[in-house]
């Protein structure tokens, strides 16, 4: 389905012209006809699957047609970093449009307070925040509700998983009954539908098919401190000339030009491949890796998506990918058409939420190999106690007798 097909504005029709997106995805196809309707809905769905667009095109073509900065939207997020991920979004569907959004996310020095209070008291029609530093302002008096249209949770799981429970209550107290609430949540556990039931009025249910990796893929892992990973690697391959085609992925492309030059020391063939390539130097990158002239291609997830290559034997996650449908992708690259191939992730200490995560959605546990010994000790494989109604749920998930810590700072 293209985008014309739902009758949307036309500027919010060029902006999405210009960000590549031709045809729907499948949530957006689902949920934009819903949402265009008035309808309250309940979606599941993960990061990855285009879901930010379904929430926020169909506000955004309502919005357009109000013409004034009323205070009309609100999305609710569990971290600051899909606040930001959100607003770019926002501000790229919008970029024709006479509409404003700001983010509000807390863990920044305290100078973004100011102009935080003055983007909320004064003509921003969205907003985008983290429930802890949202309540912080609403606690404050200036924040008014009462011309607010739209309230989206996003990542709803996730958030309770966090202990935003009450927070989400706090802020539902502040908003108008007669409201459209959208709820997006990659998983449905029963918390997630006592929560939907208490907010929302008759939604319309959506869901779309979690991808999971193919048969074939053996997944496994490493649990491993950042400068370990190298010498991972580098016991992984060394000495093992049946693994010719070896892929490692990387988020970033600063990080593709890190990974590239210390296997280059250790001595392996390989070579990188990122956007900043020109189009025929990565044409022969490619070339090369698929004559099996290069041993090990390090790249990054935007430019893994159109690489076909056939029997890669080893897929190494030199990170954890952002989302589950990128972890699926990446870990797809091998074991195409029903051959068998590996996928290795190497995972930080920073990371073993984001990767319990993953397991959860592709409902499949990884094995977790030891760091040779002769790497020393990785961290201990911990994940954050999940707490629900911001009480501490009593299960919980660690190997060592730690106390738990919140962990990763990101959320606040
Ligand atoms: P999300 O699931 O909202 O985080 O979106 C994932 C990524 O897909 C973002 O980079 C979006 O800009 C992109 N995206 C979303 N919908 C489409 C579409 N219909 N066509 C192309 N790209 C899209």
């Amino acid at each position: 389905m293209r985008f014309d097909d739902f009758g949307l504005n036309e500027k919010i029709l060029e902006a999405i012209s210009y960000m590549g997106y031709e045809k729907a995805s499948e949530i957006q196809e689902l949920t934009i006809p819903a949402i265009l309707n008035g309808n309250d809905i309940l979606a599941c769905a993960q990061t990855g699957t285009g879901k930010t667009a379904a929430f926020m095109l169909p506000i955004l073509d309502h919005l357009a047609t109000e013409d004034n900065h009323d205070l009309s939207t609100l999305v609710v997020v569990p971290t600051r970093e899909l606040a930001i991920q959100i607003n770019q979004q926002i501000q790229g569907f919008s970029y024709f449009l006479n509409i404003n959004s700001v983010t509000v996310y807390g863990g920044r020095d305290g100078s973004d307070w100011d102009a935080e209070s003055k983007a909320l008291t004064k003509g921003t029609n969205i907003i985008v925040a983290t429930p802890g530093k949202l309540i912080s302002h609403l606690n404050l008096g200036y924040v008014k509700f009462d011309k607010l249209k739209h309230l989206v949770l996003d990542e709803a799981d996730r958030m309770l998983d966090i202990g935003f429970y009450d927070d989400i209550l706090r802020i539902l107290s502040y908003v108008p009954d007669e409201r459209q609430t959208l709820m997006f949540s990659a998983t449905m556990p029963q918390k997630i539908r006592d929560l939907a039931s208490k907010i929302l009025k008759n939604p319309v249910e959506f869901s779309t098919a979690i991808s999971k990796p193919a048969e074939g893929v053996l997944q496994a892992a490493y649990v491993v401190y950042e400068n370990q990973k190298i010498p991972v690697i580098n016991s992984l391959i060394a000495n093992k000339p049946d693994l010719d085609s070896i892929l490692v992925f990387s988020s970033t492309k600063k990080k593709v030009l890190e990974i590239v030059k210390s296997l280059k020391k250790a001595g392996n063939s390989v070579e990188g491949i990122s956007s900043d390539l020109e189009q025929k130097e990565r044409e022969d990158v490619l070339m090369r890796f698929r004559s099996r002239r290069t041993r090990v291609l390090v790249a990054t997830d935007v430019l893994s998506r159109g690489i076909d290559i056939k029997d890669i034997n080893l897929i190494i996650n030199f990170d954890v990918p952002g989302s589950a449908e990128d972890y699926v992708h990446r870990v797809g690259r091998t074991a195409r058409a029903d051959k068998t191939g590996i996928a290795i992730s190497l995972i930080n200490e920073h990371d073993m939420d984001k990767f319990d995560r993953i397991e959860k959605l592709i409902e499949q546990e990884v094995l977790k190999i030891p760091v040779p010994v002769e790497l020393g000790d990785g961290p201990v494989y911990k994940v954050r106690p999940k707490r629900s109604g911001g009480r501490p749920s009593g299960k919980r998930k660690f190997s060592s007798g730690r106390k738990p810590n919140r962990g990763s700072s990101n959320t606040e």
